[in-house]
């Protein structure tokens, strides 16, 4: 069937407030935004206070804050206040002091959400990490972040941080939430969260912290080097309240469902802080992907807009149009998607088998919320990304002698921001340089390749670098390639992303073996179990493929990508010029 290549919406979406029409865009000032916020006596400003004591004065303080459908619990905003508080009491305590800096390794539980949002009220800034993660991407972001309390539960303690609890010096306390089967007593060196919660007290005045204050950390990955720590302030809370607003169109009485872990940025601000600023009734599913499932909570959790991904997406797809079709979604009025290219035919597939089409939208960690969407009162244009939100400028430029220029419509550059909204990264945590290297004058380069089309939609064409996405994830090669080498059998390492239909990406790696040493099915089989252990399987290469030697520059440098044109039988002459590419060109994209 021929598609027509725009989905217009009708008058009645188009009327709707507070939608993103012409005239609201004119208006627009983050002045305006920060007025709909209270902030702290004094000039100070705090993402816990906004997000979740503001509603305790009014009628919101009964509304459900948090449902956990498989435990069949909720947090009304009045609890996750008090749990909050106690929360909070907990760190001062322990004698965790403002600027501390607290991770959490858990699954979705309650725990999490409480951890996180009572740290912010003390001032501690706070770093969810992927439960799927193993020891080794654990450890390095522990210490890059020195991080000095961990929250987490036993069997994840027991399995991935008691090993290398050893080689974070800066780790003080580790609190456990309660667990079916573990006896946390019989545990040695950690704390029981539930009994230091069920001690503390259910007052608490909120840390004066001031905008600019480190709030949030979120690590991401480059090309090459460590993990960069992307930091977030307070300030942040006027970028997640306006695009709740404008991107999400969220209202008090949504039942919302964000799909993504607050291990990722999008699970963080917009599975926590968006939802709560707006006093919606967020869903959580602790389980991972699962088609009927995620129909049944659609349907009847009542879910009026969800926000998840394009891999998602297309496992729903890939289920098949007839499972859609034993359910009903009368309440659902709006789906957005992030993370990846969704496909044109997802976009319709939303139309066709859930009642709505899919609005794609685009950001990143360092962009700490979202940059350019397809908001509810814009027709959409499958397969692009939308227009940029209001209080953001978007360019796509090209690199000139050390400085950008606006390259025409239609053709291909680099996505480019203006610096300067709230929720942008600070820096990279110890990595001043790195940081620096992202901008050219006021342009802050988001290592994405893209389009801007005549209406200003932008359209994505690739990533500028080598990191791989996969279902949602990025990955640096880097880090998969760094545990390889550690098996003792490998004497090189690369890792590139091949295309797949499902996941966007998938790991692959190369390996040449040490003198002596021949390849073979078990080898084969013992270095995947080797990267899935340190790793953790979301990470870790599913394929590898022998070879004697590994393609290198002149100056060393491992050639991914012509590993890749080989992989994918593109003809490798088309990359002889990044072979010798100088920076000076734009080859320098990892940030
Ligand atoms: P992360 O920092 O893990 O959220 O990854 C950010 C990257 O994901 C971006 O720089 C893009 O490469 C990719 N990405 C995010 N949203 C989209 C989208 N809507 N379409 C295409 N790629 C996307």
């Amino acid at each position: 069937m021929e598609r027509p290549l725009i989905i217009d919406k009708t008058a009645a979406d188009l009327s709707l407030p507070p939608h993103l029409t012409d005239a609201a865009r004119a208006a627009f000032s983050w002045s305006a935004v920060r007025a709909a916020l209270d902030g702290l006596p004094g000039g100070g400003l705090n993402i816990a206070h906004e997000a979740v004591d503001r509603h305790t004065r009014g009628p919101l303080r009964d509304r459900v804050a948090f449902r956990f459908v498989a435990r069949g619990t909720e947090l009304t905003y009045g609890d996750l206040a008090q749990a909050t508080n106690r929360f909070a009491n907990v760190l001062t305590g322990l004698g965790v002091e403002r600027g501390g800096r607290l991770f959490i390794l858990t699954g979705r539980i309650p725990e999490l959400y409480v951890a996180l949002l009572g740290s912010l009220k003390a001032g501690v800034v706070v770093s969810p990490l992927f439960s799927a993660f193993g020891p080794e991407p654990i450890a390095t972001r522990m210490n890059l972040g020195s991080a000095s309390v961990l929250v987490t539960t036993p069997s994840l303690y027991l399995r991935k941080v008691a090993g290398i609890r050893g080689q974070v010096p800066s780790l003080r306390h580790v609190l456990l939430a309660s667990e079916e089967g573990f006896d946390i007593a019989d545990i040695p060196d950690v704390v029981d969260l539930d009994d230091l919660l069920d001690a503390a007290s259910d007052d608490y005045t909120i840390a004066d912290t001031q905008p600019e204050d480190m709030a949030l950390l979120h690590f991401t990955s480059g090309t090459t080097g460590r993990p960069k720590g992307a930091v977030h302030v307070h300030e942040a809370v006027l970028h997640h309240w306006m695009t709740g607003n404008y991107a999400l169109d969220l209202h008090d009485d949504d039942v919302f469902w964000c799909t993504a872990d607050p291990g990722w940025v999008t699970g963080t601000s917009y599975g926590v802080i968006a939802p709560l600023l707006h006093g919606v009734t967020s869903i959580v599913d602790e389980g991972d992907f699962d088609a009927e499932r995620w129909y049944g909570i659609l349907a009847d959790q009542r879910v009026s807009v969800w926000y998840t991904a394009p891999t998602a997406v297309r496992m729903l797809m890939r289920s098949g149009a007839d499972l859609a079709r034993t359910r009903e979604f009368p309440a659902l009025r709006f789906i957005a998607s992030v993370g990846e290219p969704l496909n044109p035919e997802a976009v319709w597939w939303g139309k066709e088998a859930l009642g709505l089409p899919i609005h794609d939208n685009w950001w990143q960690t360092e962009t700490g919320g979202i940059m350019i969407a397809n908001t509810p009162a814009m027709p959409i244009k499958p397969g692009s990304m939308g227009r940029a939100l209001p209080g953001i400028e978007v360019a796509i430029v090209r690199r000139v002698d050390g400085a950008v220029e606006p390259v025409a419509v239609d053709e291909e550059g680099e996505l480019a921001l203006r610096r300067g909204w709230p929720s942008m990264m600070r820096g990279y945590l110890g990595d001043d340089d790195r940081y620096r290297r992202c901008f050219v004058g006021d342009w802050y380069l988001t290592g994405d390749l893209a389009r801007r089309d005549a209406d200003g939609y932008f359209w994505f064409v690739s990533r500028a670098d080598d990191v791989i996405k996969s279902a949602g994830h990025l990955i640096g090669p880097f880090e998969v390639e760094s545990a390889l080498l550690q098996h003792p059998a490998v004497a090189e390492a690369a890792v590139i992303g091949v295309p797949d239909d499902l996941v966007g990406e998938v790991v692959r790696a190369f390996v040449s073996l040490k003198p002596g040493i021949a390849p073979g099915a078990t080898l084969h089989r013992d270095i995947i179990a080797h990267a899935r252990k340190r790793l953790g399987a979301a990470v870790a290469p599913k394929e590898i493929d022998f070879l004697p030697t590994l393609p290198r520059t002149r100056s060393g440098k491992i050639m991914r990508r012509l590993l890749k044109a080989r992989a994918l039988g593109l003809p490798e002459g088309d990359l002889s010029t990044l072979e010798t590419a100088s920076p000076e060109t734009g080859a320098d994209h990892d940030h």
